[in-house]
């Protein structure tokens, strides 16, 4: 029996399987698709999911050719824009890169650390027992331990585990195209007065017009009503564009066009039994940019937990954190979006004024900062323990800067190999165990399978950080440490005394 069958090689399956291989496990994509998808569908990633792709060393691969990689100067909130410019520590970072690109370097990475992916198979049923889950198949059945549906917001997993999916559906469509030659400008030179970059908004709905590469315009269309019974063609395009700004466009050779109609639902639960839940089939969120930071950020979360339960490392209590920590994140995430839907959609000079308004409040430092930290995902803090927890314990570690033995580090390097890390800042530089930290390490003697660092830090938040494999600290501060390693790892680190000398 196999350990891991993710179904669906979306960005959060790969994700996963990547994850899942850099633990040391075999896992295995069933994606129903023959080839990998080349439809445009995000352009680019923004939150956490950011910095834990630099805590792997996928950052700098990712970002080559990227329009923009880093903190942007701006992000719009439900079309109020958020300003950052002046403040360079504001936490929001991007990423853009085009989501098949994104999924074929997963793929690339998660078939070089040892997944295997198999398209053109398509899974149509699942039951499961107290050992493991069968599932049939297109192309037969297969049977692992556990089973992971990243298969997206239509998630077939979803409904064959009987996890409900409560929540809403749009009232409005939208068409969305890229089209071939370059965004129409000067835009005081099209036939409507008035139209810019961005978001343009008339009586009867509103124009996207934007382009995030040269070459490429994206025109969107965004009205009441349902989308068009077939594919969207270019003639349904023309018609809805006149509909809502009440003239043609010179919009050049369609590239792709598509309608989506937006839905706000979270799964009732993450788990049933082996199975798990991740990326769109657990969630959908009713505004843009936050879809694949949840996602890909749920992956890390489940993978190392699933890869110690199965290397018999921990109790398989281990997973159930996977749900107390995963869904009220998605929780938040959902409202913010909702939040930002009725900001854009509340009509008239009412939502003009209520726009403007708030558009003066987050110029003020405060909700800024609360509002970078929402989308970025850095609010977040897991469970924390009781009174003894140190206010680090629970939240994703910072970018600390480091001189170790091996030379000045950041955090985020110590992180390649996705093994828990014991940080050890209190004595300065000493031996790294077992480092290097460039790759999949061997266990350590005795079970431990700890990367100890010990380094010296400008101003250390703590004596010492544990940090788990997908960024979180599991425990910051000397007391209660072992006890934390033993509960989150199953074993506590070697060769670090447990109280300052
Ligand atoms: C126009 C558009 C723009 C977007 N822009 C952004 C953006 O800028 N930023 C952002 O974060 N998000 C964006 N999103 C959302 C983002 O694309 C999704 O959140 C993301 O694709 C979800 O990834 P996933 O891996 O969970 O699911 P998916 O990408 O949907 O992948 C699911 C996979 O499962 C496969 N599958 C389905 N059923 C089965 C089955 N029964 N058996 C086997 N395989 C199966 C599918 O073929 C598919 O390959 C955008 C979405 C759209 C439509």
């Amino acid at each position: 029996m196999d350990d891991v069958m993710i179904v669906g090689a979306g960005p959060v399956g790969l994700m996963l399987a990547g994850e899942l291989a850099l633990a040391g496990l075999r896992p295995i994509v069933l994606e129903k698709r023959p080839e990998p998808s080349e439809l445009p569908k995000a352009n680019g990633l923004g939150g956490q999911i950011v910095e834990l792709l630099d805590h792997r060393g996928l950052l700098e691969r990712l970002s080559e050719g990227s329009g923009f990689a880093g903190r942007p100067p701006g992000f719009p909130f439900g079309e109020v824009p958020l300003r950052f410019a002046g403040h360079d520590d504001m936490p929001l970072r991007l990423l853009l890169i085009q989501q098949p690109r994104l999924e074929r370097l997963l793929a690339e990475r998660a078939e070089q650390l040892g997944a295997e992916i198999r398209r053109g198979c398509e899974v149509t049923g699942l039951a499961q027992d107290a050992e493991g889950v069968t599932l049939e198949l297109s192309t037969g059945r297969t049977r692992a331990r556990y089973a992971v549906g990243c298969d997206g917001g239509h998630s077939t997993v979803r409904a064959l585990a009987g996890i409900g999916f409560p929540g809403t559906t749009d009232d409005e469509v939208l068409r969305l195209g890229h089209f071939a030659g370059d965004a129409p400008g000067p835009f005081e030179d099209l036939p409507v007065q008035g139209l810019r970059p961005g978001w343009n908004r008339t009586p009867t709905g509103r124009l996207l017009l934007t382009s995030l590469q040269p070459g490429v315009l994206i025109a969107g269309v965004r009205e009441r009503g349902a989308p068009p019974d077939g594919p969207v063609t270019m003639e349904d395009f023309r018609a809805a564009v006149r509909r809502v700004i009440g003239a043609d466009l010179p919009l050049g050779e369609p590239i792709w066009l598509s309608s989506t109609v937006a839905q706000a639902r979270l799964a009732e639960r993450y788990r049933a039994g082996r199975v798990f839940l991740a990326g769109d089939a657990a969630h959908l969120f009713p505004a843009g940019g936050s879809a694949l930071n949840v996602g890909m950020t749920e992956a890390a979360n489940l993978a190392w937990k699933l890869a110690a339960v199965l290397r018999g490392r921990v109790p398989a209590g281990l997973l159930d954190t996977y749900e107390g920590e995963r869904r009220p994140v998605a929780g938040r995430a959902l409202a913010q979006t909702r939040a930002q839907v009725a900001l854009e959609r509340a009509p008239g000079e009412d939502g003009a004024a209520l726009r403007a308004l708030l558009g003066e409040l987050f110029a003020y430092e405060q909700p800024l900062r609360h509002l970078a930290a929402l989308l970025h995902g850095s609010d977040t803090r897991y469970p924390p323990e009781g009174e003894r927890a140190h206010p680090l314990t629970g939240r994703f570690v910072p970018d600390l800067r480091l001189s170790t033995v091996g030379g000045e580090r950041r955090v985020a390097e110590l992180m390649r190999a996705g093994r828990p890390v014991l940080l050890d800042l209190r004595d300065g530089p000493g031996e790294a165990l077992p480092g290097p930290h460039d790759g999949i390490g061997p266990d350590l003697p005795g079970g431990g399978w700890i990367d100890v660092v010990r380094a010296r830090c400008a101003e250390p938040p703590a004596d010492v950080l544990l940090i788990r494999p997908d960024g979180y600290v599991a425990w910051a501060g000397t007391d209660g440490l072992a006890e934390a390693a033993r509960e989150w790892f199953g074993t506590e680190p070697l060769g670090v005394r447990a109280t300052p000398a």
